[in-house]
């Protein structure tokens, strides 16, 4: 049976209210999703009657939080499958993810002439941290090309790949195109030459059914805010082995065995990955969304999704004008397009004055939006809580805004 989404509306406040005299039509989810009733009840919770610092209390708030915070860390681990909950780090998003392990690969893996091998498609958070780490150390970032419908050529993978390859960096579904990238090959291929594998999941971890160890990659960065959750605060997962090896990335609190002012030792997993303070009440309100997301279930999730995509790209495609940009045979629901020459952000503007949410623009990929000869698109991105009707309503309103131009 399909999901109830009516019912499902009525969990996030936010949906129900007019813009610019209309109803909200809230497509940008891409870029971060709503958040429902529970996650907000957990935040205010958690202030109003456990608000205490962890791991170290000797007082009732303090085990509490702790338990709350570490509940959450074990939610992660069931919801990506990790071994065990110590290889889940909590940080403040995809890009402090992807950050903390550049950085650390940067102090102890990485030497002059080494290779570090990202994709076409990567977001800026995924590109600029390699970019820094080889003009720091001499070492070379390749790129995997992609063909016109936004899907990386894996011939072409496979000839960059070499005993010099020491990570392969790559984003497991687009957030510009919406293309899902053949991952298990990728991951596969990169440790057949000793090389180590990011996925960044900033969107296939609210859309796509994830299992690290069936993945088997070494590290999956992902944010709370695109699932569901609250905003900067995010997950890095990496396998407990690779973890060991690396340094620790900030020094601080928490993230020590014992200091004396002649030599610090670090704490275990994943404790030495957590400088300072964590973001306690977000981490503890994550759990709420995990919980809503395991009830509806990622499949029945992910049928809605795709049945609002297929719908979208029919719909759409009666306009007049109507450019679809990336057209991969795998893709989750991130509709870019554009409307005949007219610019991206002037589509938006239109639609923002009927209620409609999009986003508009280079959405973090410029390198991409180059190799397409693109200045940028307009997107429509789709969540569980998003119908039809709303479709007929962006529908509606690209007809009139493509009316203008032809
Ligand atoms: N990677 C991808 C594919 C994304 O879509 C995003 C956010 O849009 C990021 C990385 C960065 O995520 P955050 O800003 O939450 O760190």
């Amino acid at each position: 049976m399909g999901l109830d989404i009516e019912k499902i509306r009525g969990l996030f406040p936010v949906l129900h209210q007019e813009v610019h005299g209309k109803p909200l039509v809230y497509f940008d989810n891409a870029a971060t999703t709503q958040k429902p009733q529970a996650v907000l009840d957990a935040l205010t919770n958690y202030y109003q009657h456990d608000n205490s610092n962890i791991h170290r209390g000797a007082h009732a708030l303090a085990d509490r939080a702790t338990r709350y915070f570490e509940e959450t860390r074990e939610a992660i681990q069931h919801f990506i499958n990790a071994r065990e909950a110590a290889e889940v780090i909590f940080t403040k998003g995809t890009t402090e993810g992807i950050n903390l392990v550049a950085s650390t690969f940067r102090r102890k893996f990485v030497e002059k002439g080494d290779e570090i091998i990202i994709s076409t498609l990567e977001h800026h958070s995924n590109i600029v941290p390699w970019q820094m780490l080889c003009e720091e150390k001499g070492a070379i970032l390749k790129v995997i090309p992609i063909n016109e419908a936004g899907e990386i050529l894996f011939e072409e993978f496979e000839k960059l790949l070499s005993p010099k390859t020491k990570l392969v960096s790559i984003v497991h579904a687009s957030n510009a195109l919406g293309t899902i990238n053949p991952v298990k090959q990728v991951i596969d291929a990169a440790h057949a030459v000793g090389a180590k594998v990011l996925l960044d999941g900033a969107q296939s971890s609210s859309h796509l059914n994830i299992d690290v160890q069936e993945l088997d990659c070494d590290f999956f960065a992902f944010s709370a805010h695109k699932l569901y959750g609250p905003t900067g605060l995010g997950c890095l997962y990496g396998k407990r082995e690779v973890f060991e090896t690396m340094p620790p990335y900030q020094g601080g609190g928490e993230m020590i065995k014992e200091v004396t002012f002649e030599k610090t030792t670090y704490n275990e997993i994943p404790f030495k990955f957590e400088a300072g303070t964590p973001n306690i009440g977000d981490v503890i309100a994550f759990k709420a969304a995990i919980d809503f997301i395991n009830e509806l279930g990622k499949d029945a999730i992910r049928a809605h999704e795709d049945e609002l995509l297929s719908y979208a790209n029919e719909q759409l495609s009666q306009i007049k004008g109507f450019l679809p940009v990336g057209t991969a045979k795998e893709k989750v629901s991130v509709l870019s397009f554009n409307i005949n020459a007219m610019h991206p952000y002037d589509v938006g503007m239109m639609l923002d004055a009927n209620g409609i949410a999009v986003r508009t623009g280079h959405h973090c990929t410029q390198p991409l939006m180059k190799r397409l000869g693109l200045e940028g698109t307009v997107r429509a991105s789709f969540s569980v809580y998003n119908s039809k009707s709303e479709i007929d309503k962006l529908a509606e309103g690209l007809s009139r805004i493509a009316r203008i131009k032809n």
